[in-house]
């Protein structure tokens, strides 16, 4: 069953493109949706109901990485940069983000910006409000420039205005974020807990004592069972669930 879907789909490619749509659907009366990745599950990019036509606006066009200022360690991102291509990207320069949140494959960066998402190595390199240093957004009423300044005493922080807004102050376009150099290593280590409350506790007394780690989880059973399943190491499964005796 098809409920309501959008009347028409836009691929802007800039910034300006972006103002030209915005403005021509002000003066046909057309709600706009910016649309990431479509990984929302808040049903924010669901045409709303109504007789006025809808357009959903996809940055899928916008995908590149447009500036990296190594000094300040900032990269400019056009907003619909997915997950992939933003570490790619940066990798290649050397450096990271560090943002994944669990829909990382699909999700953009304007999304996560627009949606004030969280990533599984949060815990190190910050979720993406302490990530997000400035960028671009197309109005309703025109450009607006958010400076990459570190903190003002001067008024409100606009930066907040535009995280977590979900698409209603504007679209975004361009994004500028903290990069990080790339780590010399990265390792992931796993423990079993024998319980769920003895894993809890653990995981309380680690971040209590503030371990500078990147990722801190706690899996259920069947989180674990399914991720090592997935992992396709079906022989290493079976001599775990033994040495588990589970
Ligand atoms: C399997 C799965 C796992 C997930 N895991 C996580 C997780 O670990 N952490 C987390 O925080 N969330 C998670 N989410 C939720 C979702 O992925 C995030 O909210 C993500 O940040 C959305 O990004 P997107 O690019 O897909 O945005 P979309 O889904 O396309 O849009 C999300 C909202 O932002 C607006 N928007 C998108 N792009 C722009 C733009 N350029 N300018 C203005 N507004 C814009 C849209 O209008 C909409 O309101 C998960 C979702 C799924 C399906």
């Amino acid at each position: 069953e098809f409920e309501r879907f959008p009347d028409g789909v836009a691929s802007p490619s800039s910034s300006e493109e972006v103002r030209a749509l915005l403005d021509w659907a002000l003066a046909q009366g057309i709600t706009v949706i910016p649309y990431g990745g479509g990984t929302s599950v808040a049903g924010h990019i669901n045409p709303p109901e109504g007789d006025a036509p809808v357009l959903t606006l996809s940055l899928a066009a916008m995908d590149q990485l447009m500036d990296l200022d190594t000094q300040s360690q900032i990269a400019t991102f056009g907003a619909g940069t997915p997950g992939p291509k933003v570490e790619q990207q940066l990798r290649e320069r050397g450096y990271m983000l560090g943002h994944f949140p669990q829909s990382w494959e699909l999700s953009t960066i304007g999304g996560w910006v627009a949606s004030r998402s969280s990533g599984q190595q949060s815990m190190r390199y910050g979720r993406i409000e302490q990530m997000f240093a400035g960028g671009r957004v197309e109005t309703p009423k025109g450009t607006l420039t958010i400076p990459t300044i570190p903190a003002s005493s001067a008024g409100p922080d606009l930066r907040e205005i535009i995280l977590g807004s979900e698409g209603r102050m504007g679209v975004i376009t361009e994004v500028k974020v903290r990069v990080t150099p790339l780590p010399e290593t990265e390792t992931f280590q796993v423990a079993f807990a024998p319980d769920w409350d003895t894993g809890k506790e653990l995981v309380r007394q680690m971040t209590q004592a503030k371990i500078p780690l990147s990722m801190l989880r706690l899996s259920n059973a069947e989180e674990t069972r399914t991720h090592l399943m997935l992992a396709g190491h079906e022989k290493l499964v079976g001599i775990l669930h033994r040495y588990l005796n589970v």
